[in-house]
């Protein structure tokens, strides 16, 4: 149990996120591994908790130190640890072959019940409405990562918009960290 320097509520170690002072600066950086050496501090990876802890001298109390915190800087931070771990997870479900690309293939797993997440690039047109009416009839989650060209750029193609994840264990923790990175951007 550790407790969050910004909401200052007790919470599990593992619901906290950890943040560290790195290097000569000095510069507050997350610490989702809890590996960098030193005084950390423990604040819940919402933007809420670690506005709470700049502000209200949280993060200088429990560092026994000042300072600089740069809110946006360091959320931006969090965030691109996230974008990374869903890239991440989406490589290792087509390593695995766990996927279903295209709208065609997506649809085809929707009806028969081996798609346990969709994902869909941004700008993905095309029968966008019709995948995500299908989804949800089974309860799945529909994340939104990227762009047409970027989801292509993962496959080799030119271009793709909607595939759908066929692992279990990817998809729960694709929907954990795409949980993480929304707490961590709604407004106080
Ligand atoms: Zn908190």
């Amino acid at each position: 149990m550790r407790t969050c320097a910004g909401c200052r509520t007790r919470d599990a170690q593992s619901a906290l996120l950890r943040f560290a002072v790195r290097d000569e600066a000095p510069r507050l950086v997350p610490d989702p591994r809890r590996q960098f050496p030193g005084r950390g501090v423990s604040v819940h990876p919402r933007r809420a908790c670690i506005v709470r802890a700049a502000k209200g001298g949280g993060f200088a109390r429990s560092l026994r130190s000042q300072v600089a915190v740069d809110v946006e800087a360091l959320c931006a931070l969090i965030q691109s640890g996230y974008s990374a771990r869903i890239e991440g997870l989406l490589m290792a479900a087509l390593r695995k072959r766990a996927a279903s690309l295209g709208s065609d293939a997506t649809r085809a797993a929707l009806r028969d019940g081996s798609a346990r997440l969709v994902v869909l690039a941004r700008d993905a047109a095309g029968r966008r409405g019709e995948v995500v009416s299908l989804a949800e009839r089974d309860g799945l989650l529909v994340i939104e990562h990227g762009t047409k060209s970027q989801l292509g750029r993962l496959v080799g193609r030119d271009e793709l918009g909607v595939f759908a994840i066929l692992d279990e264990r990817i998809a729960s923790e694709l929907a954990t960290v795409v949980s993480l990175a929304q707490d961590l951007s709604e407004a106080e």
